[in-house]
């Protein structure tokens, strides 16, 4: 029996660090990529069922060991085919993970923090304050249960998930190492061998941890602008007052400098009714990026209870696209997406524990797939 020790979560461990797990019980580092394969391209959450390890490896690493993957408390299909979980991470700590299918690619939106400090104004996970962490198994837990949810598959026809975007709840640049080790994982060959091209990290803009992520990994990179100048920029992501627009961008483009391939930044830019809308702001955008190379991401806002922004109308949102695209860029807009299971982005786990707090009632896994 193990004496109480608590156990080691292989769900979390990039290569690495499962080579070192088993180096650590004086087994053969290949070890480790057989295990990746069966937990993350088979989504094996079982000693028994790996095959191709000896059985006595098997139940020594049962005593040692476990995979434990996030526990589904939630699971939706929108009528568009948008799919939408919530996760319980540990007991009132939930997070939301969404599957956005557009043609040939579905893009998974993964969560790195319980709640957020940055505090953006125009942000519901903010609202709600920062609670932790989430583990390396936690952030990676996502995309396993997701894709598992498609299994079984055939990884050479189907790609259930073609691509993963940081930008779920939390700054990712503020729990740096969990991130990178998930992310690291996500582009494995042995795990889900997604293209470092395909897996995006968002940044509200931490300079230094940026600084710090472009001399370790090379996924791409969107930045969440929001505004075309510092005295904007501070009233909606407090942290400009801290890192602000020049920093970012210069530091960006350092970033983009390192990368052994020629790509662009996502600029995120979510546009909030007569605060961050003008053609005016638009000009100054265009000014800005001159020397950035990326594409822009028009994000009309989601309107949440606790806010006082509103969403522009449609024509206000092209009129803002057109000046960008009138100057050479490539300025997409993000369309609502599954509103009919929920409403925006980031409120579903909010719903989901205000219900489950008002009625205290179980409510029943939705089994879909
Ligand atoms: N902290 C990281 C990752 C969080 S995702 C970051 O700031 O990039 C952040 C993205 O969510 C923002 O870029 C914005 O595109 C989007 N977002 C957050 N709240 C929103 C809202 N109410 N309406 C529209 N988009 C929102």
């Amino acid at each position: 029996m193990n004496s109480g020790v608590e156990k080691v979560n292989l769900l979390g461990l990039s290569r690495a660090r499962m080579e070192a797990f088993f180096e650590s019980l004086g087994e053969k580092r290949f070890r480790a990529s057989q295990v990746i394969q069966w937990i993350h391209q088979r989504g094996v959450d079982n000693f028994d069922e790996m095959t191709n390890v000896s059985k006595v490896l098997r139940e020594k690493l049962a005593e040692v060991a476990e995979i434990r993957a996030p526990e589904v408390v939630y699971h939706n299909i929108s009528q568009d085919g948008t799919r939408k979980w919530v996760m319980q991470m540990s007991a009132g700590n939930s997070v939301e993970t969404v599957l956005i299918p557009d043609g040939q690619r579905a893009t998974l939106c993964v969560s790195s923090q319980i709640g957020c400090s940055l505090d953006c104004t125009f942000c519901s996970t903010g609202k709600r304050g920062f609670n932790r962490n989430l583990s390396a198994a936690e952030i990676i837990g996502q995309v396993w249960v997701a894709m598992k949810s498609f299994m079984p598959y055939d990884r050479n026809k189907e790609r259930p998930i073609t691509n993963v975007v940081m930008m779920g709840m939390g700054e990712p640049l503020l729990n740096f190492d969990n991130v990178v080790d998930a992310m690291s994982l996500m582009m494995d060959d042995w795990a889900y061998s997604i293209s470092k091209r395909r897996v995006t990290l968002s940044t509200a803009g931490v300079v230094p941890a940026l600084d710090r992520l472009g001399d370790i990994t090379d996924v791409s990179l969107a930045i969440s602008l929001h505004a075309p100048n510092d005295e904007l920029r501070d009233t909606l992501v407090p942290l400009n007052r801290k890192y602000p627009i020049a920093e970012l961008l210069a530091a960006t483009r350092r970033y983009l400098d390192k990368l052994a391939d020629k790509r662009k930044v996502t600029i995120e830019y979510t546009l909030i009714d007569g605060v961050n809308d003008k053609p005016e702001h638009a000009r100054q955008l265009v000014k800005l990026l001159r020397n950035v190379p990326c594409k822009i991401n028009l994000i009309p806002f989601n309107p949440f209870a606790e806010s006082t922004f509103q969403r522009p109308s449609m024509e206000r949102v092209r009129a803002f696209q057109a000046i960008l695209s009138h100057a050479g860029y490539v300025g997409t807009i993000r369309t609502p997406r599954g509103d009919d299971i929920d409403a925006a982005c980031g409120q579903l786990v909010g719903q989901f524990e205000d219900r489950t707090r008002r009625s205290q009632k179980y409510i029943a896994v939705q089994q879909v797939g």
